[in-house]
């Protein structure tokens, strides 16, 4: 039987550890018919996913996951079915890269102060060049064995408060579903459960998606960091906000063996999926 749609996944292009055609195939043989790759702020993988796509009959979204400063929190905004030619939807994601590869050689500096060398360095080699975030940082540091795993990394290093922390300054919600919306797309909060935000802070957030996105934005109600109370929450934002509902694994590769492609809940009753309005219909069409 065919797997829900996932929207919502990672490939080496970004913090992945999965080339883009080997994610597809994995999702193919996971029974995944509709496919999003949401690097982090690039499309650079998506030429090779959707090469890959055609040969698997795998349905292969354009997407990305851009990081946004708000409420002075990052929070991650995924786009959906956009345009990647679009070119200012490009250079708003260059201008979140260039702020990541400055971002990159201060983490570096800060650790070096704390008695760390060559974190900036290790981090870059495991980029492969690419995208270069803080995983590679955590899986630079548990290789020297500075930590257990990338999660022990992350609490002791890079968070707040901690040496290898740099506060972030990312695009603005407005940019982000702006750049989205210009290219053609749909503007989806991504895990909204994780940000551990009140409800007044998630009712002004959701607010504000709607407004800048308007309705055919949504929110990412079945999530693979969601437990089935989160999915019940955020199905329950999504129709009273009007917005639709999307569901994503956030594979990031086969080292997290908790999470997998394939495997989401269907999303709570009452939500409208974000792929029910796609023409055609996929998983009418896969039927
Ligand atoms: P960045 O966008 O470079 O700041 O890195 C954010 C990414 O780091 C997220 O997309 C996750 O893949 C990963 N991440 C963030 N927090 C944690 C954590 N506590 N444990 C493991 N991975 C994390
Ligand atoms: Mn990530
Ligand atoms: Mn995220
Ligand atoms: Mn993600």
């Amino acid at each position: 039987m065919d797997a829900l749609p996932d929207l919502h996944t990672h490939s080496t292009a970004s913090d992945g550890t999965l080339p883009p055609r080997a994610l597809v195939r994995r999702a193919a043989v996971a029974g995944v018919r509709v496919l999003a790759l949401t690097d982090h702020d690039t499309t650079a993988g998506l030429a090779e996913a959707v090469e890959a796509a055609r040969w698997v009959g795998v349905d292969l979204v354009p997407g990305v996951e851009i990081s946004v400063s708000w409420g002075g929190r990052t929070i991650h905004v995924l786009g959906l079915r956009f345009d990647p030619e679009d070119e200012g939807f490009q250079a708003g994601l260059e201008r979140l890269r260039a702020y990541r590869r400055w971002r990159a050689e201060e983490i570096g500096r800060r650790l070096r102060k704390a008695g760390i060398e060559g974190a900036h360095e290790g981090a870059v080699e495991l980029s492969g060049g690419q995208l270069i975030g803080r995983t590679h940082f955590a899986r630079f540091l548990v290789g020297r064995g500075l930590a257990r795993d990338v999660r022990g990394v992350f609490k002791h290093f890079l968070v707040k408060g901690k040496p290898g922390h740099v506060a972030s300054d990312w695009a603005t919600l407005e940019d982000a579903v702006g750049w989205i919306r210009a290219a053609g797309g749909q503007a989806v909060l991504a895990h909204p459960a994780r940000y551990r935000f009140t409800r007044s802070k998630r009712l002004r957030l959701i607010g504000e998606l709607k407004e800048l996105g308007g309705s055919g934005s949504g929110i990412e109600v079945v999530s693979g960091s969601h437990s089935r109370d989160d999915a019940l929450v955020f199905a329950r934002h999504a129709r009273e906000s009007g917005l639709l509902a999307s569901a994503g694994s956030d594979y990031h590769g086969p080292e997290n063996p908790w999470v997998d492609l394939g495997r989401l809940p269907a999303l709570p009753e009452g939500c409208v999926p974000i792929w029910a309005s796609w023409t055609p219909p996929p998983l009418l069409a896969s039927a």
